[in-house]
């Protein structure tokens, strides 16, 4: 339903959960939130409003510059908690209680969720969620090896389904990628710092400097620097140029 992201140099948990609030209005089941915290990463997520997620991240200490945030509108699972973005991947035959490696948030639906997760059970991943989202955070994980934009690029290769992604992991502390297809998703430009939304209304106040993904995208965001790549026709993606706008903040429609 509505995804906000963050990497910057402040803590970024309040301007996560500010665009969450200026989402809520679309409706919505649960919300959740990510970071990137003491080289772990950490969560929040709730079946109640908004805030009372900031509540439960403001008692747990949650704070960082790298983060994601997310509120759901169950396609996929029942409403509840372990359903609830952002899902983690811990690795393959992770043992209970293993630290998580891949955070992830998703808007839409993907059709072959069923393919994909028996695909990853069979190479060991434990699911926790009944979403077809969660089979994306564990594909993730399973094509990382050291670079999550390749990794991320390699993922949506695989993907039938509508979808805007926003994905983080342990071992690159400042650095979110996102891509869409079929789903909204825009890059909020800030100053040394940059922002991925569901809706450029979510990111008001923070930046009127917006990016509108286009279909295929795969964004690369990090402290104060962005790349945008697209697949070219020769199938291998590719750094493209897109047009920042200034937005109006309260109406989201460009100048
Ligand atoms: N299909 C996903 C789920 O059910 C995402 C739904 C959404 O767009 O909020 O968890």
């Amino acid at each position: 339903c509505g995804i906000v992201g963050a990497v910057s140099a402040r803590n970024i948990v309040p301007i996560l959960v500010e665009g969450l609030k200026r989402l809520e209005y679309r409706g919505y089941d649960s919300c959740g939130v990510a970071v990137h915290q003491d080289g772990a990463l950490r969560r929040a997520r709730s079946t109640s409003r908004v805030a009372e997620l900031q509540a439960q991240a403001g008692e747990d200490g949650i704070a960082s510059g790298t983060g994601i945030a997310h509120t759901r509108w169950a396609t996929h699972g029942v409403p509840a908690v372990r359903n609830a973005h952002p899902h983690f991947s811990h690795g393959p035959n992770a043992a209970e209680g293993a630290p998580g490696r891949v955070a992830l948030v998703h808007n839409g639906i993907i059709e072959n969720h069923d393919e994909l997760r028996a695909e990853l059970q069979a190479r060991g991943y434990v699911f926790h969620s009944q979403t077809d989202t969660e089979v994306i955070c564990h594909l993730v994980d399973s094509l990382y090896d050291g670079d999550l934009l390749d990794a991320v690029q390699q993922a949506v290769g695989r993907l039938h389904g509508a979808y805007a992604i926003a994905v983080f992991h342990r071992d690159e502390p400042q650095r979110v990628v996102g891509a869409r297809e079929g789903s909204p998703l825009v890059l909020g430009v800030g100053e040394g710092e940059a922002f991925l939304a569901s809706d450029a209304m979510a990111l008001a106040g923070v930046t009127d400097q917006i990016c509108y993904l286009e279909e295929g995208d795969v964004v690369d965001l990090q402290l104060g620097k962005h790349w945008i790549t697209h697949k070219s026709e020769a199938g291998r993606f590719e750094q493209v140029t897109r047009e920042v706008k200034t937005v109006h903040a309260h109406s989201g429609a460009a100048e």
